[in-house]
């Protein structure tokens, strides 16, 4: 067989009439508001909030020192230690992304370069922060640990030009990452 059939569970009256849920809904609720209101809500210390509740004077005050580690934001273009660029222009981040966010147009690589072997490098690659949904496919998918989503996420375009980065920006976003893996050097 190749599929596994899903028994549906059977709900109760009580179930269908979903009064019991609504009501724990409620009570969590109004739990949060009551502590609120007393100044010792679960977050404002965490988050330094001003009076009642877990609110931030956003932008006064913003969330980065408390960005966990496995946030998403931004993807960004990165360099390694030897100051190359690691994409090679596969275009796998391209065709993996979901919103259709990447454009690549690959390029090469200068012969005289250290690393001639790698052969391409992106001639053009772009992507549009108003279609980028931050899964972080193109990170998982690059095979040369050359995208990497950053902490950023105050993305405040005014316009459609400005929503679109280019190569240079995303490699300054992105800086030198180090510790990654070495594929092309000279004696490959
Ligand atoms: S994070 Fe997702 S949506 Fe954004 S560019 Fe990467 S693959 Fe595309
Ligand atoms: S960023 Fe990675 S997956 Fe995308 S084109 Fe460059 S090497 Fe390929």
């Amino acid at each position: 067989m190749s599929y596994i059939p899903v028994k549906r569970p059977k709900f109760s009256l009580l179930d269908r009439i979903y009064v019991v849920e609504l009501a724990r809904g409620l009570v969590i609720t109004l739990r949060h508001l009551v502590l609120s209101l007393i100044g010792k809500s679960r977050s404002k210390k965490d988050f330094n909030g001003a009076g009642i509740g877990a609110c931030m004077p956003f932008p006064e005050q913003r969330w980065d020192s408390h960005l966990p580690s496995y946030y998403r934001g931004a993807p960004t273009l990165v360099r390694g230690e030897d100051g190359r660029e690691r994409c090679v222009s596969c275009q796998l981040c391209e065709f993996i992304c979901p919103a259709r966010a990447i454009r690549v147009v690959p390029g090469t690589v200068d012969p005289n370069s250290p690393t001639p072997k790698q052969e391409k490098a992106p001639a053009e690659f772009e992507i549009d922060m108003l279609r980028c949904i931050y899964c972080g496919m193109c990170q998982e998918v690059c095979p040369e640990q050359a995208i990497f989503l950053s902490k950023e996420y105050l993305i405040t375009p005014t316009n459609r030009k400005q929503a679109l980065r280019r190569k240079e920006q995303l490699y300054q976003l992105g800086g030198t990452k180090k510790g990654l893996i070495n594929k092309w050097n000279q004696y490959k």
